[in-house]
């Protein structure tokens, strides 16, 4: 099955992206991730719009997934989480592939902010966790698995995030349009193990 996560940050896609591709067998593709992760002479080219939560330009995004989409475990399928984040690479996604099902998990601004304000990341083992709303950390800025320093991501500043929202509702919401009945729409202020039952059900339906 190939899946889509939409939703504005700190919805929780990231989240469900993440246990959906435990529960179906299929990698799980983090682009934002994918893009941090990227090595060699790209990577400052790659920071300097990361940084400044600006989307990094579509033919580079494109070559990057496309590479990674070419791997075998993808053959079976894959969930892509933060793209395609505008028509443009809907468009170049399509020529490539075709999608089974989008999932989109909604949440207003203000609450996207809140959480964002709050989320921290293990520097050594990557567990993710928000000061502000849950999974907490047992001592702040301890990370609870492993005891590595949590930190902020660079891209996680209330003006940053605020240009990620405006560049979601401009350029990303206007795309779901195009999935019709292929689209799943959730709440995304329930609980993750509620959102989580609620996906696959619809998953099993459609
Ligand atoms: P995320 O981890 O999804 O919040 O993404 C973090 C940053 O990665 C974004 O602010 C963009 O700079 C970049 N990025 C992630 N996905 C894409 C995409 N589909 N196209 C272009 N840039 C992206």
């Amino acid at each position: 099955m190939k899946l889509l996560f939409f939703g504005p940050q700190g919805s929780g896609k990231g989240t469900q992206a993440v246990v959906i591709s435990q529960k179906l067998n299929i990698p799980h593709i983090s682009v934002g991730d994918l893009l941090r992760g990227t090595t060699g002479v790209l990577k400052i080219e790659l920071d300097s719009y990361m940084n400044q939560g600006k989307l990094v330009p579509d033919e580079l995004t494109i070559k990057i997934l496309k590479e990674r989409l070419l791997n075998n475990d993808c053959k079976k399928g894959f969930i892509l989480d933060g793209f395609p984040r505008n028509l443009n690479q809907l468009e170049m996604l399509k020529n490539i592939t075709a999608i089974d099902k989008a999932i989109e998990i909604t949440l207003t601004d203000d609450e996207s902010i809140k959480r964002i304000s709050g989320r921290v990341t293990c520097e050594k083992c990557k567990a993710g966790y928000n000061e502000l709303t849950s999974p907490k950390p047992q001592e702040p800025g301890v990370c609870d698995v492993c005891e590595g320093k949590l930190i902020r991501r660079s891209d996680d500043n209330p003006e940053a995030v605020k240009k990620r929202l405006h560049t979601y509702h401009q350029d990303t919401e206007p795309i779901l349009n195009s999935f019709k009945e292929k689209l799943i729409k959730i709440n995304g202020i329930q609980p993750i193990e509620k959102i989580t039952q609620e996906i696959l059900e619809k998953l099993k339906k459609k």
